[in-house]
């Protein structure tokens, strides 16, 4: 696909012309406004894919639901706020739109100290190194490059949501991932692609691994430049001398989903992060979207194609027992054998005699869809569609289930 995406932005946004729209209202979007305003660019609003964003508004300015935009322009210049440039690429131009700016040459000088966020300073900080490395890799075309990798360390939680998008509900004998399996796969992941802007530390929950601080121990000291993020439930707080030698390392971060009370050790384990120095973001799970399902839908080409589309997971590289999927369904699906084994769905970065970096570039090249695909209900940008969506939409975060849910196992 030509590059719809224009690498400087000040003075063509700085221009009088069609609305300015930030996509979306993440994060960094909070930093991104503040450096618009310092150069005195005008912004109309925010978009977003999720439609209760749409219901408050964001620093101030409206956040209009993403797939409404056409009804309200038919143009507008749109500055890329999230890492994820494919997905905002493939997403709006589908609605008919074209123009479209990494906001890099923006916040290149940008002080993060000289402005206040929901988030704390350094954890904007390490969100924006990530965006600025993502965006730049974006524009080299000759690079593979992988925005985020999702290391599941377990399939083990101590939660048991029956909408879990990773399919933990389903597991029957959860099992922790060997530590050294976890390093090997990463190092031969490594010397595979060119530049890979963050490591997310997941499972199931990552801490139920008692070597989870061998593993974030392992990434880190290849690369002292790495950001590793650690997603957990708020259940557990890791003891002294795990956090130890993690101590005010601006490149481990905590990301902790509050479950109310099942959230059993929530502050503890804020104190012991605290205690650390470690960066951490602390939200409470909002509702999910259903894409938890595994069913074999026997689509046409055409509609997986379109479910493909859709799908707003389909960056998110999941490293899985030694092997390397495009999204956790597909991953856990397999894992479960739930689906069939189909050597065109992941990369075996523990195979001989084979060309990794060429299955990588196959795996990361790829735009049509995936077998596995067809077994998703899909995970779409806009829950609220029916176009390559077949699930139930929005549901409520975090409801339990105390057996795990029964699946039909593929011979
Ligand atoms: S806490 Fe819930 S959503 Fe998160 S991994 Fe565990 S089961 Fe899945
Ligand atoms: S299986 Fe396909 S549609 Fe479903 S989440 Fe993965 S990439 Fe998206």
């Amino acid at each position: 696909m030509e590059n719809l995406v224009n690498k400087n932005c000040i003075e063509p946004l700085k221009k009088n012309g069609t609305p300015i729209i930030i996509v979306a209202a993440v994060k960094e979007a909070e930093a991104i406004a503040y450096a618009c305003k310092d150069f005195g660019i005008k912004v109309e609003a925010f978009c977003d894919s999720e439609k209760r964003k749409s219901q408050e508004g964001f620093c101030g300015l409206e956040v209009i639901h993403t797939p409404t935009l056409p009804k309200r322009f038919s143009r507008a210049r749109f500055l890329i706020a999230t890492q994820q440039i494919s997905d905002v690429v493939d997403q709006l131009s589908g609605l008919g739109f074209n123009e479209f700016y990494s906001a890099n040459e923006l916040i290149e000088k940008f002080n993060v100290n000289s402005h206040d966020y929901a988030i704390s300073k350094p954890f904007m900080k390490t969100r924006l190194d990530i965006y600025k490395k993502s965006h730049e890799v974006y524009f080299d075309k000759d690079k593979t490059y992988m925005r985020s990798v999702d290391v599941m360390i377990t399939t083990r939680c101590s939660l048991k949501c029956v909408s879990c998008s990773n399919l933990m509900q389903y597991y029957k004998e959860p099992k922790n991932s060997e530590h050294d399996n976890t390093l090997r796969a990463l190092e031969i992941l490594n010397k595979s692609v060119d530049y890979i802007s963050e490591f997310r530390v997941i499972g199931g929950e990552p801490l139920m691994n008692k070597d989870w601080d061998k593993i974030v121990k392992g990434i880190v000291e290849k690369n002292p430049e790495r950001k590793v993020f650690i997603y957990t439930n708020g259940t557990i707080a890791p003891k002294d001398e795990k956090l130890q030698p993690f101590k005010a390392n601006k490149n481990i971060n905590f990301v902790i989903t509050e479950y109310g009370a099942l959230s059993r050790n929530l502050n503890n384990l804020h104190n012991q992060l605290d205690k650390y120095e470690i960066n951490y973001s602390s939200t409470v799970a909002d509702n999910w979207v259903d894409c938890s399902t595994i069913k074999h839908h026997k689509r046409t080409v055409a509609q997986n194609k379109e479910v493909f589309k859709q799908c707003c997971v389909k960056y998110l590289y999941t490293l899985l027992d030694g092997k390397l999927y495009r999204c956790p369904f597909i991953a856990n699906a397999a894992k479960l054998k739930a689906i069939p084994d189909n050597p065109a769905d992941y990369v075996d970065l523990f195979a001989n005699n084979q060309d990794i970096k060429f299955q990588i570039k196959r795996l990361v090249k790829a735009a049509s869809f995936f077998p596995g695909c067809d077994f998703c209900v899909g995970r779409p940008y806009d829950p609220s569609s029916k176009l390559g969506y077949d699930g139930k939409g929005i549901v409520k975060a975090g409801v339990q289930t105390s057996k795990p849910i029964p699946y039909r196992l593929i011979k």
